[in-house]
């Protein structure tokens, strides 16, 4: 059985634990795989040498670590099968679906590629006689990221390129579900000629990820995955002095108003709510449609669609959805498909006894479609992260809106209209972080930051794009006077600088 292990100094290493996890192949069920679980002390030896690693490459100008992250674009353009391929077979995810991430990922890597230009600082001539300040960004340090399962390569690449290129070292924690990502992406910044020890990847749980979270030389957490980690996430780091963004849990609505296209809508529905089983944190899963009429047109159109959806491994081309993660996962959403139902939610289409031939094995849930849920049952209020898809039926714009702004999670939202007013209003008065307008998955490109409101962040900062920049280094400032001649004496009263 193949084992995956730690990657410290650009060694693979078994480390101090004897603990080891199953990784599977969720579209047959068998393992592929024997993942080592570090401890305490891994992350100690990750740190001591990310520490070291830190001297030089913090030193390194700019300029020279901006080259490393241009070979690192080559070689991910190179690879892009291979990163699609290795994500498809722990995640479940189409191929096609997986080369998404890979180039949404490239986008991050190319922003750092102009990391010379955001690290530039301000200069501020004559603030005084003979005077001039100017403030410069430095890196912080050892800093971490802890990554969840659901976009393997995508995610550690939304933190690692940013954080490295202002100048940090970086030890990665990744999903313990589907870790073989982590070690081919440290595999291809090896080649693209990052040094020993810049970035180091230790895998695990728990133990893990406390160990990242006391220890004295991380100077700062990213964390992307479920809201109640990421809370505990952002508490423990920043009781322990580190700066944290912790990036949470989702539930996206989409409203759709009368006068919108239905069939535009009916296709982003389908590819926002299925795409990846549903397990995205920009998936729509609540549709709102606004007034009787337009839920019923919508409901009639989505019936055949799904009904007609190609599920399967991503081994088979043509395929439009995968299984869900794991049997656990599976088996909790079901569940919750049941308790929508035993709520009181109409199931229109109903994905609980999917079954594909030759792949009995595998966590498959069919694509689901629940009507009439209201605020108060448990689909609305948790997020199931698979493929279902709930209607919620309002008569007025502004009760949709106040249903979103309503709700625990601010991640994604999207409006359908072909209103301009509506539009503008909804995305002025909408508390959720990322707003599409006729967009359904509205993630931001790299040159823009990513971040939720509400309980879909803990922390002041999105992730990558300039958000990054401001993330991953400390402000300095720098006054400076060259008073040739000039005696000013002592001065008690508090600096001015006339
Ligand atoms: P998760 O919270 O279970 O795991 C995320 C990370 O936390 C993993 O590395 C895991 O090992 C670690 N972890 C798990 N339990 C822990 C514990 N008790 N103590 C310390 N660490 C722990 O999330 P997941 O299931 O891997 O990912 C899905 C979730 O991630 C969804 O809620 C989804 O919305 C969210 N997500 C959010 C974003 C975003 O940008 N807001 C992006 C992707 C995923």
């Amino acid at each position: 059985m193949k084992k995956i292990k730690h990657i410290i100094n650009n060694q693979q290493t078994t480390g101090h634990s004897s603990n080891t996890q199953a990784v599977y192949n969720p579209a047959t069920g068998e393992q592929t795989a024997e993942l080592i679980l570090g401890n305490a002390q891994d992350i100690n030896d990750a740190v001591e040498n990310s520490k070291q690693a830190f001297t030089s490459w913090s030193k390194t100008s700019p300029a020279k670590r901006a080259k490393v992250m241009f070979n690192m674009r080559q070689l991910l353009i190179d690879n892009a099968n291979l990163v699609a391929e290795t994500i498809s077979k722990e995640h479940g995810k189409t191929h096609d679906d997986a080369l998404g991430e890979v180039t949404r990922a490239l986008e991050v890597v190319e922003y750092a590629c102009g990391i010379p230009n955001k690290l530039k600082g301000d200069f501020s001539q004559d603030v005084g006689p003979k005077i001039d300040t100017h403030s410069t960004r430095q890196a912080l340090g050892v800093v971490a990221g802890i990554t969840p399962f659901n976009f393997p390569s995508m995610v550690p690449l939304w933190m690692i390129p940013m954080a490295l290129a202002c100048g940090n070292t970086f030890i990665l924690k990744p999903s313990e579900r589907d870790p073989s990502s982590a070690n081919l992406i440290h595999e291809l910044f090896a080649k693209a000629g990052l040094p020993a020890g810049v970035l180091n990847v230790v895998h695990g749980g728990k133990e893990t990820v406390d160990a990242i979270l006391d220890h004295k030389d991380v100077h700062a957490v990213s964390f992307v995955g479920s809201t109640p980690i990421a809370e505990y996430v952002y508490t423990r780091g920043c009781a322990a002095g580190k700066r944290v963004q912790a990036l949470g849990g989702a539930k996206n609505h989409m409203i759709i108003m009368p006068d919108a296209d239905l069939d535009q809508v009916a296709d982003a529905l389908m590819g926002a709510g299925f795409g990846s089983a549903g397990e995205r944190c920009m998936a729509i899963s609540i549709a709102v449609p606004v007034g009787k009429e337009t839920a019923d047109r919508l409901i009639e159109k989505l019936i055949p669609m799904i009904n007609k959806m190609k599920i399967g491994p991503y081994t088979q081309k043509g395929m439009e959805m995968g299984p869900v993660i794991t049997k656990d996962a599976q088996q909790r959403i079901k569940g919750l498909i049941t308790q929508g139902e035993s709520e009181g939610a109409k199931v229109v289409v109903d994905g609980r006894n999917l079954k594909i031939d030759g792949h009995e094995n595998g966590y498959w849930v069919g694509a689901t479609l629940l009507d009439e849920i209201t605020p108060e049952m448990s689909v609305y209020k948790q997020e199931i992260f698979g493929p279902v898809l709930s209607v919620l039926r309002t008569e007025t714009f502004a009760q949709a809106v106040d249903l979103i702004n309503a709700h625990e999670y601010g991640n994604g939202t999207a409006i359908f209209t072909r209103d301009g007013d509506a539009a503008r209003e909804f995305a002025t008065q909408i508390q959720v972080g990322m707003v599409g307008i006729n967009v359904p998955i509205p993630v931001p490109v790299a040159y823009h930051s990513f971040g939720g409101w509400k309980r879909s962040i803990f922390g002041a900062h999105g992730i990558y794009g300039p958000e990054a920049v401001h993330f991953y280094t400390k402000l300095k400032t720098v006054t400076t006077r060259w008073p040739t001649g000039i005696r000013v004496g002592a001065q008690f009263n508090f600096p001015t600088l006339d």
